[in-house]
């Protein structure tokens, strides 16, 4: 770890912060209340800016704004194609100011910037074009039914979403939840984490000077059981999409249910399992089962955190592992050639150091890391655990931290009940080169995603989501347009039926 003392000296980053207060109707004001609170950097835990705390107040008229967008327009009623061209628009701003937008996001969440600007905010362009693309391609049926009646289906815009999004990626999950809901129509109040509310305010303001109309975008600064809360309960949002953890999901389904039954999906926690078969390329399996887990600081619902190694295999990788473990670069994620900052913030980084704790209490081998990264902020050394079993509590819960813990399998059959018995369902990693193999864990596997001999693959076309409590319902291709839409059946007879 050559870079211990960038962390004394934080670079400093190439952006202001301008936007600060909520979106509310295409201006940004102040809180209802005039409440703030900070934001953080977490390579230091200094304060970045403070930021206007949205309420129910705020939420109230954020949804009254998005309320009156849909309901007189013109957003939902203008054509399909202007609408479009709005989001094409949007998507020349943000590749104008994709280095900005990376800063931003790398001061308020610590991922390397390179990582932001190079491979996020590039996948950012491409889903909003992508879901420009369909926004003149979405149209009902004609449907032939029994009787003298002509039929047909209109697909219409469901009306307010609501979102609410996690820190992990803030500017990507903005995106996938943005992307499909104003290709399909909708008006939108969207609630930011509150680790970090900054890039999302600097998007939406790029969204306005590509033309979209007032109203049609509101974004809410605040906290989840204030904010979060409000919005979920609302009467006036006609559909709900979350991502966050799977407590918080059942809490927000459940506040919908309560209020006014909007349909949620859900895009929630994973403890994803990555396979690497006897006849696997070793090499190729370990730098993917470390990108799959470290990728982010680890901060990735789908994160590969369940390695399950055979057993002909398994010294070699975990020697192959835990080597490039300790050749992983951590550091001032604005540094050139970092590859892991810090993680987001204090709490996460306590409840990490617990769950590396209860690893070493409870038998599994620490093959590197396993402690704190310098002095300040919050940064954990790469961590590598062998001998895992699957009772221990790293082997069980989302630790959404760079810690990897590596299991042994024996044969096919054994892994596949091991890999599913899980409450969660999101994503799998499959290592082979027999193809008989890779069909059976394919269809064998009770998750939304199996990459075979990749992980992390995230093109905008892609559906991803979870089975089981790792969600409801999809996100990006075509899938996710559904989740906005409404579909009304009309009826008409035909008085002369013999046409
Ligand atoms: P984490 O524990 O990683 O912060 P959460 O699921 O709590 O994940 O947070 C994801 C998003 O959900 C954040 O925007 C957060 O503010 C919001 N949130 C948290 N609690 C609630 C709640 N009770 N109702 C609505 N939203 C919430």
């Amino acid at each position: 770890y050559s870079t211990a003392t960038d962390i004394e000296e934080p670079i400093n980053p190439n952006v202001n912060v301008n936007y600060t207060q909520l979106l509310i109707n295409g201006q940004f004001v102040d809180a209802a209340s005039g409440k703030t609170f900070p934001t953080l950097d977490p390579r230091t835990g200094d304060v970045i800016a403070q930021v206007a705390e949205g309420d129910s107040e705020d939420i109230d008229r954020a949804v009254s704004a998005a309320r009156k967008a849909f309901d007189e327009g013109p957003w939902p009623k203008m054509s399909a194609y202007e609408r479009q061209r709005v989001l094409l628009r949007f998507a020349d701003l943000v590749e104008k100011h994709n280095d900005e937008l990376a800063a931003l996001e790398t001061w308020d969440n610590g991922k390397p910037y390179e990582q932001a600007a190079k491979i996020e905010l590039p996948m950012i362009t491409r889903l909003i074009r992508y879901y420009a693309g369909w926004a003149d391609k979405i149209h009902g049926l004609t449907v032939p039914a029994d009787g003298s009646y002509h039929v047909q289906t209109l697909h219409e815009p469901i009306g307010v979403a609501g979102q609410i999004i996690p820190w992990n990626f803030p500017l990507l999950m903005f995106a996938w939840k943005v992307g499909p809901a104003l290709a399909c129509g909708n008006t939108i109040v969207l609630k930011t984490a509150e680790q970090t509310p900054l890039s999302a305010l600097y998007m939406s303001k790029l969204f306005h000077e590509a033309g979209l109309p007032e109203g049609v975008l509101n974004v809410i600064s605040g906290f989840g059981p204030t904010a979060g809360a409000a919005l979920a309960s609302h009467m006036e949002v006609d559909k709900l999409a979350f991502t966050g953890s799977t407590v918080t999901g059942q809490r927000v389904l459940e506040l919908a249910a309560k209020s006014n039954l909007k349909p949620v999906t859900l895009e929630l926690g994973g403890k994803s399992p990555f396979i690497v078969c006897h006849d696997a390329d070793v090499d190729k399996a370990v730098e993917l089962a470390h990108l799959a887990l470290f990728f982010n600081q680890g901060q990735c619902c789908c994160a590969g955190s369940r390695t399950f190694v055979h057993e002909s295999v398994y010294d070699e990788f975990v020697e192959k592992a835990k080597a490039l473990a300790m050749k992983r670069t951590v550091g001032d994620p604005f540094k050139q050639g970092i590859e892991q900052g810090p993680q987001i913030d204090s709490e996460q980084f306590e409840k990490i150091m617990k769950y590396i704790r209860s690893g070493i209490d409870n038998g599994a081998t620490l093959e590197t890391g396993g402690e704190r990264f310098g002095n300040k902020g919050f940064y954990v050394k790469p961590t590598v655990f062998s001998n895992v079993q699957d009772d221990m509590l790293i082997a069980k819960d989302e630790i959404f931290g760079p810690v990897q813990s590596i299991l042994k399998f024996k044969d096919l059959n054994e892994v596949i009940r091991r890999a599913n018995a899980t409450n969660y369902g999101l994503a799998a990693g499959v290592f082979t080169q027999d193809i008989d193999t890779a069909n059976t864990l394919m269809r064998a596997l009770r998750v939304g995603t199996v990459w075979i001999n990749c992980f992390d693959v995230f093109d905008a076309a892609i559906p991803f989501g979870g089975y089981k409590m790792s969600g409801i319902g999809r996100e990006k291709g075509i899938y996710s347009l559904s989740n906005y839409l409404q579909v009304k059946a009309v009826v008409t007879p035909l008085t002369n039926p013999a046409w």
